[in-house]
């Protein structure tokens, strides 16, 4: 009798051990990414691995502050968020440490992540031209260059200079042309414009639908969302517009990137690394492009109807990192030629 309940008492200390461990796998996150976009996948990833996971969602530069803030006692491990711009601002504000990965490293081609393992690219996004199908033929459109000719005055929508991806456009262009080319270019556009900037990227695709202007620049995954949008009046004005890829001539169409990197204070990294590599999983990626319309950071992955339709393109080969190393001097720019 004395043996078995020793045995009995042995068992469950085990057992308790066994969920106090369970209970102590966990990674904590601070996202970019809207919740209802990236928690089904981080619910698959908890399913899959027994590691909770613990989920803040803000705005990028408000997730940046309070990280800042919180300095070494942050609980967060993970920063996601989006545009190249932000994760080497956190990088260079010393919120993000470098790690190893042989996954990562093998699955995420070399210029859509830092080389030293700062962060890492797990998605991709072009910058594109939308124009009215009525009234823009699409043999009058051919780069980002181009739009700042006089034929488009007063025909251009795009919201306000104050957002990352406007100046990591501004950025790519300073790279490949130059400060003062560039300033000219921008000086151009501003004329072009049909308003003063103002909305989001819907916004503007929406303006073009009802006339207000007849092109505009906005991230590719915005017209996907909205072409499959329960809203009547988004699906009804994205049926309106139709996709251009700029400088298919020369240099490819601006591409960026979401991503991801470990935070300097992370107490749960491997944990983290796992969710990263997860991140790049096939599963994953091909959920990337079916929920949100971005293109997969890996290639082979197969992507839905709407993006196939939108047809292969050329890609700007840009190291990314120059998007953030320009993104000061695209900010100072853009304000000197009333970019508002
Ligand atoms: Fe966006």
């Amino acid at each position: 009798m004395i043996r078995i309940k020793l045995t009995t008492s042995l068992l469950s200390g085990v057992l308790i051990f066994a969920q106090s461990i369970a209970i102590a796998a966990e990674v904590n996150i601070y996202s970019a990414r809207n919740e209802a976009l990236i928690k089904p996948l981080l619910d698959r990833f908890t399913q899959q691995s027994g590691t909770q996971v613990n989920l803040v969602t803000g705005d990028a530069d408000a997730l940046l502050k309070r990280l800042e803030i919180e300095g070494d006692n942050s609980p967060a491990d993970l920063l996601l968020t989006i545009d190249v711009a932000r994760l080497q601002r956190a990088q260079e504000s010393n919120l993000l440490q470098p790690v190893t990965s042989e996954i990562l490293i093998n699955v995420i081609p070399e210029s859509y992540r830092d080389r030293e393992g700062y962060w890492f690219g797990l998605s991709l996004r072009s910058r594109v031209i939308v124009y009215a199908k009525d009234r823009v033929n699409p043999e009058q459109l051919s780069s980002y260059e181009a739009l700042a000719a006089p034929e488009w005055k007063g025909r251009i929508c795009v919201r306000s200079s104050s957002h990352v991806y406007n100046q990591s456009l501004v950025a790519s262009l300073i790279a490949h042309d130059g400060i003062e080319a560039t300033e000219q270019w921008a000086k151009g556009l501003v004329g072009n414009f049909a308003r003063t900037p103002q909305g989001g990227d819907r916004d503007q695709i929406k303006a073009v639908a009802v006339g207000q202007c007849d092109l505009a620049l906005v991230n590719t995954y915005y017209l996907g969302g909205m072409l499959h949008s329960e809203l009547d009046e988004e699906k009804q004005a994205a049926d309106k517009v139709a996709l251009f890829w700029p400088n298919q001539d020369d240099r490819g169409a601006h591409i960026n990137i979401s991503g991801a990197g470990i935070t300097r204070s992370a107490r749960n990294k491997t944990e983290a690394i796992k969710l990263l590599e997860f991140m790049t999983s096939d599963a994953a990626q091909v959920w990337y492009a079916e929920q949100n319309y971005e293109y997969p950071i890996r290639p082979g992955i197969a992507i839905g109807d709407t993006m196939k339709q939108w047809g292969e393109f050329v890609v700007d080969r840009l190291n990314l990192d120059q998007l953030g190393q320009y993104n000061a001097e695209a900010v100072r720019l853009m304000d000197r030629a009333g970019w508002k």
